[in-house]
């Protein structure tokens, strides 16, 4: 069963599950765990490619 959290834009109680916030219309907890986990690999990739890039410029 879906969690309800509170909305970070309204404040009103959302399903953790919900795409939009039904209240404000707003992305909603499930959309936005979703950006953070892209952002989180996108951020991930980009260390890893900097850190190749040091070894191969320093080795
Ligand atoms: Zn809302």
């Amino acid at each position: 069963m879906a969690q309800l959290v509170p909305c970070e834009t309204c404040g009103n109680a959302v399903a953790d599950s919900a795409q939009i916030c039904p209240h404000c219309g707003d992305v909603g907890p499930a959309e936005k765990a979703a950006q953070r986990r892209s952002t989180i690999t996108c951020l991930a990739w980009l260390v890893f490619v900097v850190i190749i890039a040091l070894i191969i410029v320093f080795s």
